[in-house]
């Protein structure tokens, strides 16, 4: 049996960093393993919207790296969020500031997303997303629609007709479907161009809905989309260790304080990061994959967005430890659980 995994740096493709005081606590912990990661734009107060804006945000992540031991070579990506008012002005100003795509919320989905996209096909956002079309830089979207009478569980079915639609209207537009959590949307991206693909997150090849509301509430397990059925367990957990470069990592590492997950109406998130390469491992050895970890964590993302692959490798051993109870002011993914590989540095 393997008792060690050396793995090329990840590249994890959707990361919520947040903004001070949480950005302090929770970068660190994703630079440890990661070459790069996507820095999500939906921070509050100050959301990420203009090429001004991730330059700052930049700045902002640039500066708790800075007083970070062993951050070696962790290089954030950044992004600007899409909304009804973004042109392909403001699109191309944040290519030119940096920014490796644009994401877009459907409106009231998801934390601050209360201002999200109202429609994916009015003629001024055509023109934007033409322009990302243009210009080579994906669209990244969370694949869910808060419809009358669709139950939280249907909202990323009901979202599917819309991104078959935008593959069609703009044939070479990259396009990732975030977070992906079922089985039919697994199927809807394999059916599509290789100009689309998803990302899939360490908490969806884990849970189903059990384990968040099936043996008392669990808030921590709680998150946007909702994990389902254990048939859509099983087809992420196959695309992921399929070796097909239309899935990779994006671990949607998303830190809320212990206060904000413990209380009435609490946010939605997992705050992965802490156990991300040791529970990735877990996984595809229990699916006898191990081989197709590297494809799926520091590959296939590159690819996609165009760019090389990280050159260093971190080491993971085959040695048992239990995730803490909290870490800072967050309670981390798998709390108080026993996982078999272990990162040393
Ligand atoms: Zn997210």
């Amino acid at each position: 049996m393997q008792d060690k995994i050396i793995l090329r740096r990840l590249d994890d493709m959707h990361c919520h960093f947040r903004l001070d005081p949480l950005l302090t606590e929770v970068l660190p912990v994703t630079a440890q393993y990661a070459g790069r990661g996507i820095a999500m734009p939906n921070t509050r107060p100050r959301a990420i919207l203009t090429r001004n804006d991730v330059l700052w945000y930049h700045d902002e992540i640039k500066r708790v790296l800075d007083r970070t031991p062993n951050r070696f070579s962790f290089e954030p990506l950044m992004t600007i969020e899409v909304r009804d008012i973004t042109t392909p002005r403001i699109i191309i100003n944040a290519w030119q500031a940096g920014a490796v795509a644009g994401k877009a919320y459907p409106l009231g989905v998801t934390t601050n997303s209360n201002e999200g996209l109202r429609d994916f096909f009015s003629p001024k956002i055509s023109e934007t997303f033409k322009a990302m079309q243009d210009i080579g830089k994906p669209l990244l979207i969370h694949g869910e629609l808060d419809l009358e009478r669709t139950l939280v569980t249907k909202r990323e079915d009901v979202f599917l007709p819309t991104l078959l639609k935008l593959a069609e209207k703009f044939p070479n537009l990259k396009i990732v479907l975030e977070h992906i959590s079922t089985k039919k949307a697994v199927e809807t991206v394999k059916q599509l161009g290789k100009n689309v693909a998803a990302t899939i997150t360490a908490h969806h090849l884990c849970l189903t809905l059990n384990d968040v509301i099936g043996y008392g509430i669990q808030p921590h397990n709680g998150c946007m989309p909702m994990p389902k059925d254990f048939d859509d367990r099983d087809a992420l957990i196959e695309a992921a260790t399929s070796g097909n470069p239309k899935f990779f990592l994006g671990s949607d590492t998303a830190p809320h304080s212990r206060e904000k997950k413990e209380c009435s109406r609490g946010a939605c998130g997992v705050y992965s990061a802490p156990v991300l390469p040791q529970i990735l491992a877990e996984i595809f050895e229990k699916a006898g994959h191990l081989d197709r970890l590297e494809d799926f964590t520091s590959r296939f993302g590159a690819n996609f967005y165009d760019l090389p692959l990280n050159k260093d490798d971190i080491t993971l051993i085959r040695k048992e430890w239990t995730v803490p109870e909290q870490i800072g002011s967050v309670v981390p993914f798998l709390a108080g659980a026993k996982l078999q590989w272990q990162l040393v540095s």
